[in-house]
């Protein structure tokens, strides 16, 4: 059985059995069988489905989020946005997969030539728990879009979210095995890499996992696009818009109970705005409402296992021992931990070096437009980085010095259907979202007439 635990209650809230290798197998058979006819129907068919798609999530969101908030302990209010925002990549591509994956002419020395590009087959998707239904919809609507299927891995303590996106692709009317969610544990997904349906991986995680995954599809010779962790900067100059940034900054790192890839993690202060900065961080800080899920009103959760609430409080314990302070918070009540506020962090602390995946922030002042870069890149990953200043001209010469897979100016790091996501170095290669997103799972064929 996996089973899921609320985090705020600890009770039981969903169990399921997990596939056998049987199971597993008429699974992917399935899915490969509904390839055959899916890679055949148009844009047209494909957007109606993906358009209901969109409906059935506006008009189940309070269910479909109250599942999440019970499984792993989001703030209702953000489950139900997190629903939203799901909605909306479903309509972006049904919108506009025709256009990004029509044919490209190029012009050669032949009579015609072009690149089409077409669906690839069966894509397994690995996913996390931090945002149930975001990770997987922002991999499954270009997907099905571009006419590849999905086979479904998630995190095990969020199989309900994960039945629930089935029910979805169901309740829309994409025929059967367009989309199939795959109750197993970790153990089973090398076999499935290896299975000869399967065209490509995707996963959303950490490190560990994403190298093992990467590493058995790379002996496949099989595709694979992984989304890491990150410990992102929020960088703020001296000339920055100070209220403005505070609240974004709060945001950048508090919002979904600070479980974010892209969360801004090390905040980077000019040391002649730093305590004028801090003083008005601080009071927002304590401001955010901890509490019950699912109350309304709650921006501070819980974290979604206790085991991941340990690993966090090791790291600021570890911290202090190396000589950072204590500004806000610092302790741990089971699942719980309270919004904390690290100062005097210095880049060999594990609050800066390492991933803090809660609701802790490290603050570290810098004196040079150099230092704060530097600073930043010496980050083993590379997801985004946010910059505070009210010279764009200044940023956006910075922007080509950052090695990160983002920079944005004046506003925290987050993911748009619009744009592509994705990073560098440890934090991951390809991309999701935007065209990049969707011409990642596909084949690039090139035709030549003469
Ligand atoms: P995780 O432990 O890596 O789990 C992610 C997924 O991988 C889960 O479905 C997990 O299944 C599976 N998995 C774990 N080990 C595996 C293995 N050896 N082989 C195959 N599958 C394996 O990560 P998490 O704790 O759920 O999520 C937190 C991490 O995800 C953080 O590092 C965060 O930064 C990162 N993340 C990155 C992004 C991004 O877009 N870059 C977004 C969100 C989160 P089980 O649950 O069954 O172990």
């Amino acid at each position: 059985m996996i089973i899921s635990k609320n985090p705020y209650t600890g009770e039981e809230v969903f169990s399921i059995k997990e596939y056998t290798n049987i199971e597993v197998e008429e699974a992917l058979e399935v899915a490969n069988k509904r390839f055959v006819s899916w890679k055949n129907t148009s844009f047209e068919e494909r957007s109606k489905l993906m358009l209901k798609a969109a409906v059935e999530l506006r008009k189940n969101k309070q269910e479909y989020a109250e599942n999440i908030t019970q499984e792993m302990g989001k703030p209702i209010t953000q489950a139900i946005a997190e629903i939203e925002k799901c909605a909306w990549v479903c309509e972006y591509y049904a919108e506009n997969a025709a256009s990004q994956l029509s044919k490209d002419s190029i012009s050669t020395n032949a009579f015609k030539s072009y690149i089409t590009y077409e669906p690839i087959g069966v894509i397994l998707a690995v996913m996390p728990w931090n945002y149930p239904f975001w990770q997987v919809f922002r991999f499954a609507a270009p997907a099905l879009m571009a006419g590849n299927i999905g086979v479904l891995k998630h995190a095990s303590n969020v199989m309900q979210s994960a039945n629930n996106i089935q029910k979805v692709f169901e309740r829309a009317g994409f025929p059967k095995g367009c989309f199939q969610n795959l109750p197993i544990s970790s153990s089973k997904v090398e076999a499935i890499i290896r299975d000869f349906r399967i065209k490509a991986v995707t996963l959303t995680g950490s490190k560990p996992a994403g190298s093992t995954v990467a590493s058995i599809a790379g002996e496949e010779i099989k595709k694979s696009v992984l989304e890491l962790g990150g410990s992102n900067a929020l960088v703020v100059f001296r000339d920055a818009a100070i209220e403005d940034t505070v609240r974004t900054c709060v945001q950048a790192r508090f919002q979904n109970t600070g479980q974010s890839c892209i969360a801004g993690k090390r905040l980077l202060l000019h040391e002649s705005i730093a305590k004028d900065f801090l003083e008005k961080f601080t009071k927002e800080v304590r401001e955010l409402k901890s509490g019950d899920p699912m109350d309304s009103e709650t921006y501070i959760g819980v974290m979604a296992r206790e085991d991941l609430a340990e690993d966090l409080e090791k790291q600021v314990q570890q911290s202090l021992k190396e000589g950072a302070k204590i500004l806000v918070g610092g302790k741990r009540d089971k699942t719980y931990f309270e919004p904390t506020i690290l100062t005097e962090v210095t880049p060999d602390m594990p609050v800066f070096k390492e991933e803090t995946f809660g609701p802790v922030i490290s603050v570290t002042t810098f004196k040079t437009e150099k230092e704060a870069i530097d600073m930043v890149n010496s980050s083993a990953f590379g997801l985004g980085v946010s910059v505070f200043t009210e010279n764009l001209d200044a940023a956006e010469s910075m922007v080509p010095q950052f090695e990160d897979g983002a920079v944005f100016i004046n506003e925290l790091v987050k993911s748009d259907p619009r744009l592509p996501f994705g990073g560098t170095k440890i934090s991951g290669y390809g991309r999701e979202l935007s065209l990049h997103g969707i011409q990642e799972f596909v084949n690039k064929k090139t035709v030549y007439i003469k």
